[in-house]
C-alpha cells in the first residue's frame, strides 16, 4: 500500500509505503533504494527534525504484524523486530526474558516506549541503547530479511562492533535469544532522577546449563563491552550445584574487575571523570550479580 505524504512534508519525503509483510517491505526498499525503513520513528524523526536526514521516501514497518510479537523455537524466543519497549516491559514478557523487559521499562519516557521498537534500538546502535547490553549478554542472534525471501543470521555483537553490516535493502526481522530460565538483571545509571539516557548500564545473565555468568556494559564505549576474563573468574567461584551465593568481598572484586576491563586508565593521573565512571560501572556490576544470585 502506498500513500503520499502530506503537502507540508513533500519537500522532504516523496512517498510513504506501508507494507504488511517483511518480504513486501524488503521489496519496497528494493524498488526505492533511496527510501529508509521507519518503525516507531523515535530515532529517525529526531534526525529528520535536526536536519541530519532527508529521506527520499519512507517504508513504514508499523503494519507488519509478523514482527510485532514473539514465538518459541527450540529453547529460544524469536522476537519480532517490531516489538515495542512498552510491550516488552509487560509481565508476560518479563517472565521470559527479565533483563530485556527491565531494559525496555527504562528506555525513555512512556511516549517513547509506546512507539520505539527493539529493531530500531538495534539498527540505531547508539551507545546508550538500553536493549543492547542485554542482547550482548544473551548472545542474541539477528535474523536478517533480504531480497527474494532470503534470510541470514548475524550475531548482534558482530553488528554492534561493525564486523558485519546490514546490506542495502535488508531489514532486521527477528532477534533470537535463548530462554535461560535463570535470574537476569539490567541496571542503568543516568546521573539524574527520572527517565534519561544511560551514563553506564549493565545487562547480566546467569546461564546455569553452561555454568556461566555473562555481563555486558553499555554506554561507556561505542558498543557494549563483554569483560570475558571477569565473567570466567566469577563463574569459577560459584557453586552451581548448591546455593549460588558469593561473599561480599567476591562481589566487590567482580565489580572492580569488570570496571577495570571496561573503563581503562586514560592518562596519569587518571582524570576524575574516568575514575567516577569506573566507580559507577563497578557498583552496577556488583549490584547486578548480587541481585541475580539472591533472586
Ligand atoms: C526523547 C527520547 C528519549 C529516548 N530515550 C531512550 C532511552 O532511554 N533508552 C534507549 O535505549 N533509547 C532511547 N531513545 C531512542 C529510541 O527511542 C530507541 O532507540 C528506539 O528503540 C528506536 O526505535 P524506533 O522504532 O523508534 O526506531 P526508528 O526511529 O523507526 O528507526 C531508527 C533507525 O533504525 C532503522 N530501523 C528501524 N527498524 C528497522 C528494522 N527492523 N530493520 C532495519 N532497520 C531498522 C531505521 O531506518 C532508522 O535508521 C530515546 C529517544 C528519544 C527521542
Amino acid at each position: 500500500m502506498t500513500t503520499h505524504a502530506p503537502q507540508a512534508a513533500q519537500s522532504v519525503t516523496q512517498s510513504v509505503t506501508l507494507p504488511t509483510s517483511l518480504d513486501e517491505a524488503v521489496e519496497a526498499l528494493a524498488a526505492m533504494p533511496a527510501a529508509v525503513p521507519v518503525a516507531g520513528g523515535t530515532d529517525l524523526m529526531a534526525s529528520v527534525n535536526a536536519g541530519l536526514l532527508r529521506p527520499a521516501g519512507l517504508v513504514g514497518l508499523g503494519k507488519i504484524n509478523e514482527i510485532r510479537g514473539w514465538q518459541y523455537q527450540d529453547g529460544h524466543a524469536l522476537l519480532g523486530a517490531g516489538l515495542t519497549h512498552a510491550r516488552m516491559g509487560r509481565p508476560d514478557f518479563a517472565a521470559l526474558i527479565p533483563a530485556l523487559a527491565a531494559a525496555a521499562r527504562a528506555a525513555g519516557p512512556p511516549q517513547i516506549r509506546n512507539a520505539g521498537t527493539l529493531g530500531g534500538n538495534i539498527a540505531t546502535a547508539a551507545p546508550t541503547g538500553d536493549a543492547l547490553p542485554v542482547l550482548a549478554a544473551l548472545e542474541a542472534v539477528l535474523i536478517i530479511a533480504g531480497p527474494d525471501g532470503a534470510r541470514r543470521e548475524i550475531p548482534v555483537s558482530h553488528l554492534l562492533a561493525g564486523r558485519e553490516m546490514l546490506r542495502a535493502g535488508e531489514l532486521i526481522g527477528y532477534v533470537r535469544v535463548p530462554l535461560l530460565h535463570a535470574p537476569q538483571v539490567f541496571l542503568k545509571a543516568t546521573g539524574r532522577t527520572g527517565p534519561g539516557r544511560a551514563i553506564a548500564s549493565v545487562g547480566l545473565v546467569l546461564d546455569p546449563a553452561r555454568r556461566g555468568v555473562r555481563i555486558a556494559v553499555g554506554a561507556v564505549a561505542p558498543m557494549p563491552l563483554r569483560p570475558l576474563e571477569a565473567e570466567q573468574w566469577v563463574a569459577s567461584l560459584i557453586d552451581w550445584d548448591a546455593e549460588r551465593r558469593l561473599a561480599p568481598e567476591a562481589l566487590e572484586a567482580f565489580g572492580e574487575y569488570v570496571a577495570a576491563a571496561c573503563v581503562p586508565d586514560q592518562g596519569d593521573p587518571v582524570p576524575a571523570g574516568v575514575l567516577q565512571l569506573r566507580r559507577t560501572v563497578a557498583v552496577l556490576a556488583r549490584r547486578a550479580l548480587g541481585r541475580a544470585l539472591t533472586s
